[in-house]
């Protein structure tokens, strides 16, 4: 592994550990909300926690942060598990916040009883007027100097669901006048009588996000509760609550904050990407297209190459957007080092070599991964009639172009020197078929004076009776705009790229009939390619993971 210099992450846990902490009590977590897929954001996060949790061989729990029943569900708690998994990462334990329901509710009684929290009657409305400003102060509540007794019975309640939604809240008594918005008696509990996905019917009031992350952080022991930038005002309270659940000289995590990741030309928002999803604008969480971790499975990432980005971009202080062509060069990395490389012609025109025996094919041999021997070969046909790419040919062509033109030679990958000699053409002027001769003495790898010549150009082809057909599907960026949720006039829904799926038909080489769903491969000269879970026997459906240069780049 390449020596980096500490990041402040791990300049934070250094320190720590040369003053009061000692190194068995470093836990970490990462804490999902299952409210949607895991996207290429979290993964900057789980590859710190989780990063961290093999550099310093401390535990990392996988908590879901499922205080919310009306948007969480069971289908994103597999999902979750199952992205954490691929990417190689293996969690201590698996951890709910709903599992500390019942502590959570003992601990606010505690609050009431010592007079730190309230329940306030009032509509949600009238405690957003009364909440002030960052330059005015707040104006208390009404209910605010209710009795223990009568916030105890009221609390009581609202957990057995006697009464309303929106009847009551139950609110952190800390200071209606703090110059920090969130330590203005911060809701702690609300009314939802929903069904949870874990607890089902038995709770009444859910509770709110800061009451509910530090205690399972104290509660799971964590040392290092690190999250996104956003929540740095919170850490103020996050700290309140911890001392008043707390008892003198427990352990105590801290919360410590890191930026954002954001990727160009996407949107990582698990509620963005839901209304993807919903609108139908793509066909599901796992469409090639997304940028959750699913989706770039789909396509054809590794889990190295999603590491390798985390790792390469780092974590940072302040929020910025990754260039996705980023990702995609740590896709083109990885896999140019374990795809194997195959033949395909995707845009097919026929080349006829006019000396060569009709009826005749000779299977040839190829190298399956130059970067890697051990990869082995396999046998190509090969016979009278070809396709190659169209823009593989012009009937002429200036100095510069190093593929095929009439009375020029190329190479045939893995096969023979042609030479091309005319061009057939439908009544409109159309190139149907191009007539070329072979130097039979020219094969590859034959050792031959002939096969040894030097000629400019190499192209891929495949044997027009052996190749299979294949459904192709080419993906392109999903939105044309950088930023798109941050464009003023338009809402990001609308400014989906309508080029950024393309489904053509290709023309494979034979060996690929048994590639099973998953197998990752380079199309020489085009780019990497996988198979689709849509593929079958009958219908072979490729995913274009990424094209071999970046089509972008100036
Ligand atoms: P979203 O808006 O997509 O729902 P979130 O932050 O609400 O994001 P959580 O499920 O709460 O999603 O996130 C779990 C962890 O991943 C949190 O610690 C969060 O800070 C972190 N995380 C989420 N998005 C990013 C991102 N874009 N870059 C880095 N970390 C992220
Ligand atoms: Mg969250
Ligand atoms: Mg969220």
């Amino acid at each position: 592994e390449a020596k980096r210099s500490l990041n402040f992450i791990e300049q934070i846990i250094e320190e720590d550990l040369k003053s009061e902490y000692k190194n068995e009590d470093l836990k970490f977590r990462f804490p999902p909300e299952p409210n949607g897929y895991l996207h290429i954001g979290h993964a900057s996060s789980i590859c710190l926690n989780f990063g961290l949790g093999e550099k310093y061989n401390a535990p990392v729990n996988l908590r879901f942060d499922d205080t919310n029943p009306i948007k969480e569900e069971q289908e994103y708690v597999d999902a979750i598990k199952r992205d954490v998994e691929w990417l190689g990462f293996k969690w201590a334990k698996e951890c709910y916040a709903s599992d500390y329901f019942q502590q959570l509710y003992d601990w606010a009684v505690k609050l009431i009883k010592n007079g730190y929290a309230y329940v306030d009657s009032q509509a949600s409305e009238a405690i957003a007027d009364q909440k002030g400003t960052p330059t005015e102060p707040g104006k208390e509540s009404p209910y605010r100097k209710r009795s223990v007794e009568e916030n105890l019975e009221l609390f009581e309640q609202m957990k057995n669901g006697e009464t309303a939604e929106g009847a009551h809240v139950l609110r952190a008594k800390i200071d209606m006048t703090s110059p920090n918005m969130l330590m203005r008696d911060p809701v702690m509990y609300r009314i939802l009588h929903k069904s949870h996905h874990r607890t089902k019917d038995s709770w009444k009031i859910y509770p709110m996000y800061d009451w509910a992350h530090g205690e399972s952080d104290f509660i799971e022991q964590v040392s290092h509760s690190f999250c996104t930038l956003e929540f740095l005002p919170h850490r103020e309270l996050y700290n309140w609550f911890l001392d008043k659940v707390s008892k003198p000289g427990e352990f105590l995590p801290k919360q410590r904050e890191f930026a954002r990741r954001n990727l160009s030309h996407t949107v990582v928002s698990k509620r963005k990407l839901l209304q993807l999803v919903e609108k139908g604008i793509v066909n599901s969480w796992d469409d090639p297209r997304m940028p959750t971790i699913s989706g770039l499975r789909r396509r054809g990432y590794t889990p190295d190459s999603i590491r390798n980005f985390a790792e390469s971009i780092g974590v940072g202080k302040r929020e910025n957007i990754i260039d996705v062509a980023h990702l995609e060069f740590c896709a083109r990395e990885d896999l140019n080092k374990t795809a194997p490389r195959v033949m395909a012609v995707l845009d097919p025109v026929k080349l006829v070599i006019t000396n060569y025996e009709e009826g005749k094919e000779e299977w040839l041999e190829a190298e399956n991964n130059p970067e890697d021997e051990s990869a082995g070969t396999r046998k190509l046909p090969f016979s009278r009639e070809l396709y190659i790419e169209q823009e593989d040919f012009k009937e002429s062509a200036n100095r510069k172009f190093f593929r095929l033109t009439l009375g020029k030679e190329v190479r045939l990958k893995n096969a023979y020197i042609i030479k091309g000699e005319e061009v057939v053409k439908d009544d409109d002027g159309n190139i149907i078929e191009i007539h070329c001769t072979y130097d039979p003495k020219s094969k590859s790898g034959s050792g031959t004076p002939e096969s040894l010549r030097k000629v400019k150009g190499t192209l891929h082809w495949v044997s027009v009776k052996h190749a299979i057909e294949a459904e192709v599907r080419l993906y392109d960026r999903l939105f044309s705009e950088e930023a798109p949720d941050a464009n003023k006039e338009k809402d990001f829904v609308d400014l989906i790229n309508p080029e950024s799926l393309t489904v053509i038909k290709g023309y494979l080489e034979p060996s690929l009939q048994e590639a099973q769903v998953q197998d990752k491969f380079q199309f020489q000269r085009i780019g990497y390619f996988c198979v689709d879970k849509d593929s079958t026997k009958e219908n072979l459906v490729f995913n274009r993971t990424v094209t071999l240069r970046d089509s972008w780049a100036k």
